[in-house]
This record gives structure tokens, sequence and C-alpha cells, in this order.
């Protein structure tokens, strides 16, 4: 007879409610949820004290695989993304190469089942050169088009920066569009100014006034402007002001908006003032900016005119990040303590248990149009994590498993632990030990 597992007496945390249940894993899936008896060939988990979340599904991340793998690789980040309690993640499309052909992105695939210990998801790639290719590609191939990153290789690769290309995309292409927001005229403008007064060697703490507010703002206006107008599917990625929050609706459900947006966890935690300690090691596009946007998003996810929380988790060696700032590398790991940070808030009372599940788990889900993942019910895939919430560690080298062996997060104290994470019915993730070469699963999605 086949095992199965048995996570007895925990407190699931789901759809809005915290339950005392017992929940019973069998072939993959959640099979049974409530009062369950002890059969002799289940194996047993006490939950007792704990509290069980569906895995988390990360909407955005930079996996750096293939041709960046010294930053790190589907392998080494997927690990640490179940170590964090996330088992579903999609990935960005500015690998080597850029992700821009059904093609790439099938060998990509290809790459992940044979890597990543988590399920997984890629993001077609879109600029000015490929988009009569897109056009024209069944929508059901791919879970959405991005721009995000493709501005490394490219400058003038950004949609926002490109408003007939957006045109033409939102006017034709029925699939999910995940764009970079920023405009890299006004950019460009503020840097011109900085560069004369310092030279190459701006101080990390201008990065917010160069990649300035207005910067983003006026993108993000823009592109709601034409995308409303061809009533096109419209993602905004990584959200980082307070002004661009009131631009969102939150009068209608998930389900119904055209237009949807989210916050990286590292946004809603670091602020301006953190600059001065930790420099270029917190330089992200957009920017991290001041301590009243921080507060604004936060306040915007609560009310819902912020749909999902996710990570961009993008790793780069320490070496590339310790440069001088036209040379320093943007983007951070983060993806090993994204619900850490988030219960970090839980334990300050700034939100509750449930609002993180919905943004980090369920509406991800519901965001991209995910099958059976991103909730705790009866008949869906078992991805889950079990949670202590009262367990204090401090985050250093030696508990880190980025490839790149570093985080902004060093010398941060978490009072939550992660203890097992459960990707596709097995345990993978338990106490520090990881189910090596067992792989994850392409997240299946329906695009509407
Ligand atoms: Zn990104």
């Amino acid at each position: 007879m086949k095992q199965k597992i048995l996570i007895k007496n925990t407190t699931v945390v789901n759809e809005g409610k915290s339950v005392l249940a017992d929940v019973l894993l069998s072939d993959g899936f959640i099979q049974q949820i409530g009062t369950i008896n002890i059969e002799p060939n289940y194996k047993v988990i006490d939950g007792t004290g704990k509290h069980l979340f569906p895995g988390i599904i990360d909407g955005q991340v930079h996996f750096r695989d293939p041709g960046l793998t010294h930053k790190g690789d589907l392998y080494t980040e997927s690990k640490a993304a179940i170590a964090g309690g996330v088992t579903s993640f999609i990935d960005m499309p500015n690998t080597v190469p850029n992700i821009l052909t059904v093609e790439s992105l099938k060998e990509k695939y290809e790459i992940a089942s044979k890597k990543s210990l988590a399920n997984y998801s890629f993001f077609l790639g879109v600029n000015g050169e490929n988009i009569d290719a897109i056009i024209k590609t069944d929508t059901s191939q791919f879970i959405g088009v991005s721009d995000d990153g493709l501005y490394f290789t490219k400058k003038g690769n950004l949609l926002a920066d490109n408003p007939e290309t957006m045109e033409k995309l939102f006017a034709n292409c029925k699939s999910i569009i995940a764009i970079h927001s920023e405009k890299e005229e006004i950019i460009e403008h503020n840097e011109k100014a900085f560069r004369e007064k310092y030279g190459d060697d701006i101080p990390a703490k201008f990065h917010p006034i160069i990649r300035s507010t207005e910067g983003c703002y006026e993108a993000t206006k823009r592109a709601i402007e034409l995308a409303k107008k061809h009533n096109a599917r419209l993602h905004i990625l990584h959200l980082t002001t307070e002004a661009e929050t009131h631009l969102f609706q939150n009068d209608i459900p998930l389900q119904e908006k055209k237009i949807t947006t989210e916050v990286s966890v590292h946004h809603l935690w670091f602020s301006d003032k953190d600059y001065e300690r930790l420099g270029m090691l917190i330089k992200w596009n957009p920017a991290i900016k001041t301590e009243e946007d921080k507060d604004g998003l936060l306040k915007a996810l609560l009310d819902d005119k912020i749909d999902i929380i996710t990570t961009d988790h993008a790793p780069h060696t320490l070496e590339e990040k310790q440069q001088p700032y036209f040379q320093s590398m943007s983007g951070a790991p983060m993806v090993q303590h994204s619900l850490n940070c988030m219960l970090e808030f839980y334990k300050q009372d700034l939100i509750s248990l449930e609002k993180i599940v919905e943004k980090m788990c369920h509406n991800p889900a519901i965001l991209y149009g995910i099958t059976n993942r991103g909730f705790i019910r009866k008949g869906y895939y078992a991805d889950l994590t079990l949670v202590d919430l009262n367990n204090q560690w401090t985050v250093a080298k030696d508990n880190l498993l980025y490839k790149c062996a570093w985080s902004p997060l060093e010398g941060t104290t978490f009072h939550t632990k992660i203890i097992q994470t459960f990707v596709n019915g097995k345990l993978i993730y338990d106490h520090g030990i990881f189910q090596e070469n067992s792989f994850g699963m392409p997240i299946e999605f329906s695009n509407k």
C-alpha cells in the first residue's frame, strides 16, 4: 500500500480563516481536511502548535538559468525558495539567451525539469523586435509576456519607453502583459545631473532620486491609460511609490480586474534610511524609496489596491554589487526570507496571517490563472509549508542557500521559522534537510 502523509493537529491558514485540523496528503494531492484517524500506512507529522500555509507562489523571480549561472541556477535558487516556504515560481526572461521565442521557452522548461525542486513557469520576453511574432503566438503556450530585466541587455527595451510598441501589444496580445514601469528618459536626465556632480561615484542614497517617483508614476499612469483604451490585461510589476497606488482599483474582485499590480517584499521591508547602512547591496530597480512610500505600499496591500506579493529575487555576486554606482548591478536575493519578512509584520500587528496567505498564495494563483494550486483544498496539489510562529533565529552566511552566498538581510533576527515544505505531496524540506532528486512540475494555467 502506498504511504500517505497525515499532518495532525495543525492550524490551517486558508481562505480567510485559521482552523485547527488534520490534513491528509495522498499521491501528490490533498485528499482530506478535517478530523482524520491514523491508519497503519500513514506517515504522521505532528503539527501541534504549528501553522500550515499553502505553499507560496512567487510571481517574479530571476533564477539566472541558463547563461548566468555564476549568480544562481534553477537548482540552488529553487532550494532556497523551498526553505522559505515557496513551492512555485514564475521566472523572468532576462537569462542568456533572453527568452524571446517559444523554442527558447521550451528549452528553459527542459532545464527546469532536471534542476528545479519547486514548481515552475516562465514569462516569454517581449521587446520591439519580437513583438510581431508574439502577437501571432498562441497565448496558451505561455503564462504571460514581460519586458522585465531585458533593459539590462539593451537600453530602450522597456515598453514604458516605447509607447507605440506598447500600444501595439495592448491592442493585439490577449495574455497577461507584465511590465517594468519606469521612464528611462526621466532617469537619464537625473543620471546626467548626478554624474556632473559626483562623477562615477554617486552615493547609493541618491538612487531613489535618480530612479525617481516621477519616473515610476509617469510610466505607470501612461501604461494604465493605454491598457484601458485597448481593454488589455496589464500587470505592473514591483510597485515602489505611494503615489502610484492611487492609480489602482479595489472596488472589484481580483477575478474581474484587467489591471493588476504587485509589491516586492524588499519595498515593504527597506526604506531610504537603509542606504547609509547597506549601500549598493539594496540597489534595486525600481529603487527603494522613502518611509512614506513603504507605509503607503503596505496600506495599499491591505486595502487590495495591490494584489500580490513577489520577491523579484535577483541574485548577483557580492563583487558585482560592490562597485561604483553605474557599475553596481541592480537586484538582490530575497526568496529564502519573503515569508519570514511578512510574518515579522504579522508579529508587529501590521497584517494578519490570512492576509499574508491571500497575497502570497491565493492571489498569485487567481491572477495568473494557475490550476489547482495556491489553496489548501481537497483535490488540489499538496503544496504546503509548516511554520513555527515562535522560533527565533538570525540570518547569517552559514544559513543562506543562495549560490551568491550573501543577503541584504544578514544580521536580521526573525521570530518565525519554516520547518517543513511539501511540494506535490512530497516532504522536500524537513528541518534543514532536503529530499534531493525530486523535481517540481510545470505550473498548469488557463489563459483566459
Ligand atoms: Zn524583476
